[in-house]
């Protein structure tokens, strides 16, 4: 057998006892394993629920919704893996119960099943399976396909999706498959030990369902010693050696990292009969010790609707830590309530911070708040980066303020308005289904010359993701740049205006796209990377006293 018909390897990672245990973070470091010892790996998620894809989704309930290149609107997870592979994936990455559901009752309309009783097994099993083997043939051969199964072991919703994987354990033979699950072993402070029943009753689940796991990664806030991992290997019939620990660590990037000491990426090479040379993690292994042991610190304040809830800003957050990488900083991230800001001025919240980022986001509740916000950092010569939202605001208010059109706004909130600074573009007001307006996914821009931006870039042309409706108005624009709210990104037929920049400000850029959809560990975006460093320039002048000058663009 040739090389390139060497059957491609899959690996199924489940989870059981609770969720949140971080089985996008485990995947996406196996993967990051074996692509580190030269293998061709991708990772996709298959997620239980009925909706046909995230992007209808409440982030404040499901975390963000990760864009990719293609216009997928994905589950979070694929922002971990196209983080940790530094690859791009696409719509066929993320598959949801809803979307196979769609697909077959479509082709039952059709009379495609010819008069056959639709069934879950084999119509809905078939259909997962057939999605399961589509990334087999990316973009040229690829070796190992990990998909992460959304929910818990015992989820009702999740059952075709394990059935699914045990037909094809079948099919595809031992050497071929793998199932990897994650649980959970508590610690129980009164009996001073790791518990590991939750553990054994998720794995004999599985095994009532036929799947029974090859390896198991423990999370745990305690490493789990010998006795632990014989035990647990012994009721859930996995060898010991199978059995790894997930310790809780500082950063998520620490975890590849703990996996490989305990030799998980030999154990699983070994059991899909794969041979490789050793992961290259040194890049890696510099960059987890950067996170973990920064020069300095800098506080970057977010301003958004709902701070508490991290999850919805994930790839933000992520962003901050790739450039505080290269800053050799680290980023402390100070979340702000638009609403607080409102109520109490900017001043009370912003007055300390070196930075002020305004995200991306729908509603309007917490506009007036970000524009306040935005009032103050302009004013103060702080550094800024809006993100959608974020950019629209920014415009709004350089309107308002320094235009004096005290009633420009966004069409996205009013009907009426003399000075509909954002708006929907022409051809867009005809479509009348609000979900199809939406521009999603990468599209070209160019930068100008001389501008932040493309001194933060190093080339004149970028793409970008995006997810929005409302764009920069160009009724406009020529108003707003004599004021000095310059467009220093633009689409290649110059109609849609992608970046705004304050060349009399030390750094002051509004996108209309989201650059963290972008960033990777070992090479932040770009534009994150120059925020933090004018953040970093600000805190300087800050403690010598001296005012903030504009720093002269050299191109
Ligand atoms: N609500 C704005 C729009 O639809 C911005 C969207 C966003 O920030 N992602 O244009």
């Amino acid at each position: 057998m040739t090389d390139s018909e060497k059957q491609c390897k899959h690996i199924f990672v489940t989870g059981g006892v609770v969720s949140a245990l971080g089985k996008g973070i485990a995947s996406a470091s196996i993967g990051l394993l074996l692509k580190s010892r030269g293998l061709s790996v991708t990772l996709q998620k298959f997620d239980p629920y009925l909706n046909v894809d995230p992007g209808t989704m409440n982030p404040f309930q499901h975390g963000e919704v990760f864009v990719l290149d293609d216009g997928a609107e994905t589950d979070l997870d694929l922002g971990h893996y196209e983080r940790f592979l530094d690859e791009h994936l696409s719509q066929k990455h993320n598959v949801t119960s809803g979307r196979v559901y769609e697909t077959i009752i479509q082709r039952e309309r059709r009379g495609d099943y010819l008069g056959a009783t639709v069934q879950v097994i084999p119509h809905v099993t078939n259909e997962i399976k057939t999605r399961l083997r589509r990334v087999e043939s990316g973009n040229g051969k690829v070796d190992v396909i990990i998909t992460e199964i959304g929910g818990t072991v015992g989820d009702i919703e999740g059952q075709p999706f394990l059935e699914a994987i045990r037909q094809m354990r079948l099919e595809l033979g031992e050497s071929n498959s793998l199932f990897i699950h994650l649980t959970l072993v508590p610690y129980i402070a009164s009996a001073g030990e790791l518990k590991t029943k939750p553990t054994q009753h998720s794995v004999r689940q599985l095994r009532e369902i036929g799947i029974q796991p090859d390896i198991l990664l423990c999370r745990s806030p305690e490493p789990l010693d010998d006795s632990v991992r014989n035990k647990i290997g012994l009721f859930c019939n996995t060898p010991s050696e199978a059995v790894i620990s997930a310790l809780d660590v500082k950063s998520i990037y620490e975890v590849p990292l703990q996996f490989h000491r305990q030799d998980l990426d030999n154990l699983i090479c070994r059991k899909l009969q794969i041979t490789c040379p050793p992961p290259d993690l040194a890049a890696w292994e510099k960059m987890v010790a950067k996170t973990l042991h920064p020069s300095r610190e800098v506080k970057i304040a977010i301003c958004g609707k709902y701070v508490n809830l991290h999850d919805a800003y994930k790839s933000i957050i992520e962003s901050f830590v790739h450039a505080g990488v290269e800053n050799d900083a680290h980023v402390e991230m100070v979340w702000v309530s638009s609403e607080d800001i409102r109520r109490e001025g900017a001043d009370k919240f912003l007055n300390d911070v070196d930075g002020l980022l305004i995200p991306g986001g729908f509603g309007e509740r917490g506009v007036e708040g970000k524009i306040e916000a935005i009032r103050f950092v302009r004013e103060h010569h702080i550094p800024f980066l809006g993100i959608c939202l974020g950019m629209q605001c920014a415009v709004i208010e350089y309107a308002r303020d320094v235009l004096g059109w005290e009633n420009a706004h966004s069409h996205e909130f009013h009907r009426e308005l003399e000075y509909p600074v954002i708006s929907l573009m022409a051809e867009q007001k005809s479509v009348i289904d609000m979900g199809g307006t939406m521009r999603l996914g990468a599209y070209p821009c160019l930068l100008s010359e001389r501008s932040k931006s493309r001194q933060a870039y190093g080339m004149s042309q970028v793409s970008e993701r995006h997810r929005h409706r409302f764009e920069f108005n160009n009724e406009f624009r020529e108003q707003l740049e004599t004021a000095g709210l310059k467009v220093t990104g633009e689409s290649p037929d110059k109609k849609l205006v992608e970046i705004v920049e304050i060349p009399d400000h030390p750094w002051f850029v509004g996108v209309q796209f989201h650059p963290e959809l972008k960033s990777r560990p070992l090479k932040a975006h770009p534009l994150f990377r120059e925020f933090v460093r004018a953040a970093l320039q600000n805190l300087d002048n800050r403690l010598v006293g001296n005012p903030v000058e504009n720093e002269e663009v050299k191109q």
